[in-house]
């Protein structure tokens, strides 16, 4: 991708008040723009970066059996009531149509999943089934702020598990908590606390939560220093300094948290409500045993902003980065040094590497090497009169540059 062609360039002098890190630094980077409070535009660098989060989410969804389904965002009121939840839930956008009828827009999808899967699950053999998608919710949240940690627009992943029996949904409840462990960790997250909690806002029920720890976090946690245990502040047993009663190694750590994944025992709740049956293999009708698995992507994508940067700009892990290079072209009036240019960039993009090339004639080499650190790509080429037949190598996350040829770039870049 040319940089002088790009839809989003940097704004470093932008005039405007941040609620945090992460709206700084992608509004400043070109990766989002607040449209009002709580809802945003994701630039076409946002956008890739947030496809990069959901294909890992995908593929390890995919690798515990998980199926990719897309549900409606106009839920019928109908389906609220049965559940008892149109007028309990306090975050629901509602909206009426001039028909009349009466909708919620999603802010999550049992409302949906429930009746859905019940026109296909008749026995306990078209069970277990797990059904996720990847689509943006919306919850009237009160005060909106932290960026796109909080909106009131924001995407998610969403699965939903059945099972014939309780036993059959723990063991699946033990594959997703080390499925979102591989999913944080693949996306450069690799220390998450884990949190037993009665949740959210939708369920009473046992849950697990998933956090980041960062100071720019909402929840307050006492966290080991050695194992993923954590206990919510609010309803701590322990204190701080005391050894973690989970490894014995650890102590715990008082800190602020982002939480980033959020996993349910639904029990039976939502099989109730909508009459979700299967006949076990005794011929006895039995409601469904069900569960709820979520992760916030959008709020991911912020999450590891607040995590991964540094005075200069973000500084994004490997997997999820929007390029793999950012190729700097400096004096490219110098007719040879252009033609190297033009070289690199064709040769990268044959070897399949991902590259940002900033072509802009215009742009001194000071603001180029500035938008580099702002944007946060991990590996840094220059091109220039000064660096010859080589070129300058530098990764964002290190202070020192380097002269290489363009096999041993190609060759740093697919090692990662
Ligand atoms: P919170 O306590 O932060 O308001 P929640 O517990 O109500 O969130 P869940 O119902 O557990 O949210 O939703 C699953 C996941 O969706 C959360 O773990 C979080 O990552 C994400 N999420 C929830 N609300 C928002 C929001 N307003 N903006 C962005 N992401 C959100
Ligand atoms: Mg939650």
């Amino acid at each position: 991708m040319l940089y002088s062609k790009l839809f989003g360039k940097t704004k470093k002098t932008v005039n405007q008040q941040f609620e945090s890190k992460n709206h700084e630094l992608l509004t400043k980077g070109g990766f989002i723009d607040q449209v009002s409070s709580g809802i945003y535009s994701l630039l076409p660098l946002g956008k890739k970066v947030l496809s990069h989060i959901e294909n890992v989410i995908r593929q390890e969804m995919e690798a515990i059996g998980g199926q990719e389904i897309s549900m409606p965002l106009l839920q019928p009121k109908i389906n609220w009531q049965k559940t008892n939840r149109w007028s309990t839930v306090d975050i629901l956008f509602k909206t009426k149509s001039q028909y009349g009828q009466e909708y919620v827009i999603a802010p999550t999808h049992e409302e949906i999943v429930t009746p859905l899967a019940k026109k296909y699950i008749e026995s306990y053999r078209d069970l277990p089934l797990y059904l996720y998608h990847i689509t943006p919710k919306f919850r009237d949240e009160p005060r909106p702020k932290s960026g796109i940690l909080r909106g009131k627009e924001f995407g998610m992943k969403d699965l939903y598990s059945f099972h014939a029996d309780k036993k059959d949904f723990e063991i699946f409840y033990q594959k997703v908590i080390e499925a979102y462990l591989k999913i944080f960790n693949r996306v450069g997250l690799k220390e998450i606390k884990i949190t037993e909690a009665s949740g959210g806002s939708f369920s009473k029920k046992l849950s697990h939560e998933f956090n980041v720890i960062t100071p720019a976090g909402e929840v307050d946690l006492f966290y080991c220093s050695f194992c993923s245990f954590a206990q919510n502040q609010e309803i701590a047993t322990l204190k701080e300094g005391e050894l973690c009663p989970r490894c014995r190694k650890g102590r715990m750590i008082k800190g602020k948290a982002i939480e980033v994944g959020n996993i349910f025992d639904l029990n039976t709740r939502f099989s109730d409500s909508f009459d979700l049956f299967c006949v076990d293999n005794q011929g006895e009708k039995k409601p469904v045993y069900m569960g709820c698995y979520g992760i916030g992507t959008t709020r991911l994508l912020g999450a590891i902003v607040e995590v991964y940067h540094d005075d200069k700009g973000i500084i994004w892990p490997e997997n999820i980065a929007p390029y793999q290079v950012h190729l700097l072209g400096l004096d490219q009036q110098d007719k040879i040094v252009n033609q190297n240019c033009q070289k690199v960039y064709q040769q990268l993009i044959k070897k399949k590497i991902a590259v940002l090339f900033d072509d802009r004639q215009e742009i001194s080499a000071g603001q180029k090497f500035s938008d580099a650190d702002l944007i946060g790509i991990p590996h840094r080429l220059v091109v220039s009169k000064r660096t010859g037949e080589k070129i300058e190598y530098k990764r964002r996350d290190q202070k020192e540059s380097k002269l290489l040829t363009l096999e041993e770039i190609i060759k740093l870049c697919h090692q990662g």
